[in-house]
């Protein structure tokens, strides 16, 4: 089910503003930057936009396909040649848009073919995106196109449908064929994202990566976990994101909440990302995230 027509309003416009966020952080993403402070950097052009992030800023690197985003205290600095996903999203009252792009960081040519192969893939599958189109005709695209740079798509990470404050709604995306037997309807809201890699194809569950989520409101959890779901309700967020005083609340409120582990290339593969939302029209896709 899509926004309204009255709320479409909503919805493009923290498209328009997650892209401007996806721009300055691929441009924040040089050598010896800060990755906390690339984060920081694009989660300020959200709110100074007068929007919220619908997720912390996701910026997995090189074998890191996803769910990456810094602590309070990441120091780490990027390097050139690491092959960085820009992933961000941008809510305006539970209008969500989610995109994605692949930085080298340096601006090298060294993984190339990684880039070109879900570039091809997300306006391949774009391009499939219309009323009542088969899923699968979408995923078919996505890996021919990824199948053409000699690469292979993780199977086990899919685009998605988005409902307002629902950044994961029902319906999944596949970027293979053969997995999905829905279709798309006029006025749905889907994210199209392939994921390309040199690796083995599929991801696995690695470190936590400083990402949480409340599965519901929490009962009687204390004013800390109350005042965080009253912010973030069951939308991702990270520790940075609340005072270093409540900080230290961590360990209480983590059994009310979902943790969600970055997800690493089990091959130890490079992967890229790349990522749009999507209205879908009745003739085509509208990319609400250019
Ligand atoms: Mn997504
Ligand atoms: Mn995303």
């Amino acid at each position: 089910m899509g926004p309204k027509p009255e709320e479409l309003g909503r919805w493009r416009e923290a498209a328009r503003i997650s892209a401007e966020a996806r721009r300055a952080g691929a441009r924040a993403a040089v050598p010896g930057a800060r990755r906390r402070d690339v984060a920081e950097a694009i989660e300020s052009v959200i709110r100074s936009a007068g929007a919220e992030p619908a997720f912390p800023a996701n910026l997995s690197r090189n074998h890191e396909a996803a769910h990456y985003t810094p602590s309070p205290g990441d120091d780490a600095l990027l390097e050139a040649g690491d092959l960085l996903k820009v992933d961000v999203g941008a809510h305006l009252d539970g209008a969500i848009a989610d995109t994605a792009v692949t930085v080298e960081v340096g601006g090298g040519q060294r993984h190339r073919h990684l880039r070109d192969a879900v570039h091809d893939a997300v306006e391949a599958g774009i391009g499939e995106v219309r009323a009542g189109v088969r899923v699968d005709d979408i995923s078919r695209a996505i890996e021919r196109a990824i199948h053409a740079h000699g690469l292979k798509p993780i199977r086990n990470l899919t685009g998605h449908t988005i409902e307002r404050y629902l950044l994961h709604a029902g319906k999944a995306i596949p970027n293979a064929a053969g997995l999905s037997a829905d279709r798309l309807e006029e006025g749905e809201i889907v994210a199209i994202e392939p994921f390309a890699t040199n690796g083995a194809g599929m991801i696995e569950n690695g470190p936590f990566g400083n990402i949480v989520r409340f599965r519901r409101e929490p009962d009687d959890a204390g004013p800390v976990a109350g005042g965080w779901y009253r912010r973030f309700k069951t939308l991702p967020f990270t520790l940075r994101w609340v005072p270093p005083s409540e900080q230290k609340e961590f360990g209480k409120v983590r059994r009310h909440l979902q943790t969600y582990a970055v997800f690493v290339e089990q091959g130890g593969g490079l992967v890229a990302q790349e990522e749009h939302t999507v209205l879908v029209g009745s003739s085509g896709g509208e990319v609400l995230t250019r």
